[in-house]
């Protein structure tokens, strides 16, 4: 990834400093894709870029191709060649009402970096939206971002992809869908492994989507995925059930049962510093009728 580092003036931050972020997104990457995504950043200097602040308009209309060309050209005039990256951040040196946007295999950054906000939309270049969460899997509402257990969410609580997500960048393999009543044996999404890393549940409003997490809590985490709230070019978010059994917490923990009325219910029955056990039973309507 080439950042380019374009002003009108003012330096909010350092070229050092975005580096030293980069460097650490970087690490970050190797570790939650399992080694599968080496990330490389080349950052420039800050370049004399735009004769005034560019603005943060003209973001809306599925490029940002206009609102960048300046700082392109100075990238070009400072010996980078933009074409030969893979993606390409535009981090401007001013500020707007969203941190980054991404369109594309191209990203404005309008604030100071973090590795939340260049793994966030490095995970949009990638076709990932955002993480959402809600109380019910149907017509209760949802908070977007509103998945503190993954970055594409607000990534407050677990700086890591969610299993949906990793599965999607092709981190994780193909997940194991349960297909009848019976116990499951799930081991983190954490590490390269052979074994399910997610139990994915098929109902005919939705996919759900179960991973096992230690740290920083042991239990699990329950999403849904509606195909329908896809909005494109990102693949459709991942819904985070949020206090799916108690209101004090977003996990189900061991001995304690999820259900979802009509479709299923999911027992932990152990869960392992390795690994979790659970029970998965129907409930009937709601399973396809074919799988
Ligand atoms: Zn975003």
């Amino acid at each position: 990834m080439l950042a380019v580092l374009a002003t009108y003036g003012p330096i909010p931050y350092s070229a050092e400093e975005f580096a030293r972020v980069a460097r650490a997104s970087e690490k970050l990457v190797s570790t939650v894709s399992n080694g599968r995504l080496n990330l490389h950043f080349e950052i420039t200097p800050w370049l004399s870029a735009f004769p005034g602040a560019p603005g943060c308009g003209g973001v809306n209309n599925g490029s940002l191709d206009a609102l960048v060309a300046p700082a392109r050209s100075a990238a070009g005039i400072a010996g980078y060649n933009p074409d030969a990256f893979d993606q390409v951040m535009y981090a401007l040196a001013q500020r707007c009402g969203f941190h980054g946007v991404t369109w594309g295999q191209q990203v404005m950054l309008a604030r100071e970096p973090s590795v939340e906000l260049l793994l966030h939309e490095l995970g949009h270049t990638f076709g990932l939206g955002h993480a959402q969460g809600s109380t019910c899997a149907l017509r209760c509402g949802t908070e977007d971002p509103g998945d503190p257990y993954t970055i594409m969410g607000t990534g407050r609580s677990l700086m890591d992809f969610s299993a949906y997500e990793k599965f999607l960048l092709g981190w994780i393999g193909p997940q194991p869908h349960a297909s009848v009543s019976a116990n499951y044996t799930l081991v983190p999404p954490t590490a390269a492994s052979n074994r399910a890393q997610a139990l994915v549940i098929d109902t005919d409003v939705g996919q759900w989507w179960i991973e096992y997490r230690v740290r920083p809590f042991r239990g699990l985490l329950v999403r849904f995925i509606d195909e329908t709230q896809a909005a494109a070019p990102f693949a459709a978010p991942g819904v985070l059930i949020l206090h799916p059994v108690r209101a004090t917490r977003d996990w189900v923990s061991v001995t304690e049962t999820f259900r979802a009325p009509g479709m299923f219910s999911l027992r932990l029955t152990r869960a392992q510093p390795g690994r979790a056990s659970l029970r998965f039973q129907w409930l009937g309507a709601r399973r396809p009728v074919t799988r």
